[in-house]
């Protein structure tokens, strides 16, 4: 690769541990040149994320997305680094009953829980960070196919993915103006501390090797550099895009 995000300062949000696509993003990223500051959500995660943020040379900052304080300061701290290219939203949360009883059995707080952490994020985020993009940017978010179709014991997190993926298209129709693209990548399903929260999901990742065009899972690299092709400026006329990098099952019928 040759240097994609050279000069360019990238803000990743989800990075948990060494699993986590954020992760692998982050890597991508300053691999290409960029400049990195990554998230974690409360002191539970500081080590972790600060020892990985080393590896990477980025700064690391704290931010629980359902506290506007929060994202507040994190912004006030960017802003006196300078401007801001890039921004990867790679966060979601479901309680873990809401992911393997019927989605019928949803309850109220549930509902409102997942599309608060996992949806309202991304609004309240890219509403924070646009000002600091002056001159235009990059918003990432990572959905999954669970947004256009029913997966078993996706529940939940389906409907709030594809209120994520309604969100895409307004933010992109607001920002666009201020050559700010919002763009999400449909990533295929890899095993992570979030997706091990879904009932049964090997057989998930047995389902894909088996009839995936390209007959195997989604590697994390992969996801990771078609994040870095979204934010580099190979990607400027796309915005608004759901891009599936799932090694192809989502073409495939039954
Ligand atoms: P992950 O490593 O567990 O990442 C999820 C991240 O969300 C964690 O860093 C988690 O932080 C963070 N988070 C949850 N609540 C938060 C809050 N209130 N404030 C700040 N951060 C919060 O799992 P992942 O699979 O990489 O997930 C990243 C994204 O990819 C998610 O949107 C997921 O839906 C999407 N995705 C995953 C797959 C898959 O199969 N893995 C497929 C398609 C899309 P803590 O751990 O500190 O709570």
């Amino acid at each position: 690769m040759s240097n994609l995000l050279e000069g360019k300062t990238a803000l990743i949000l989800g990075v948990a541990n060494r699993w986590s696509l954020a992760f692998a993003i982050a890597q991508a990223f300053r691999r290409e040149g960029a400049g990195l500051v990554l998230t974690y959500q409360g002191d539970r995660q500081r080590e972790t994320v600060e020892g990985l943020g080393a590896e990477l040379s980025a700064a690391v900052h704290c931010c629980d997305v359902t506290q506007d304080e929060d994202v507040g300061r994190l912004m006030d701290r960017l802003r006196g680094q300078g401007r801001l290219d890039a921004v990867v939203h790679s966060i979601a949360f479901a309680n873990r009953e809401d992911l393997s009883r019927p989605f019928a059995e949803t309850s109220r707080p549930g509902f409102l829980l997942a599309h608060e952490v996992s949806v309202y994020s991304l609004v309240a985020v890219a509403r924070a960070a646009a000002p600091l993009m002056n001159g235009g940017g990059s918003i990432l978010t990572l959905s999954y196919l669970g947004a256009v179709r029913v997966i078993p014991n996706y529940n939940v997190m389906g409907v709030a993915k594809a209120a994520l993926e309604a969100s895409v298209r307004y933010l992109a129709s607001d920002l666009g103006p201020s050559g700010i693209r919002v763009n999400a990548i449909s990533a295929g399903p890899v095993k992570t501390t979030a997706a091990r929260a879904i009932r049964d999901f090997s057989r998930i990742l047995e389902d894909v090797e088996a009839k995936a065009p390209l007959r195997r899972n989604t590697d994390p690299a992969e996801v990771a550099d078609t994040a870095v092709f979204l934010a580099s400026d190979l990607a400027r006329g796309v915005t608004g895009n759901i891009l599936y990098v799932d090694a192809g099952y989502q073409i495939m019928g039954a």
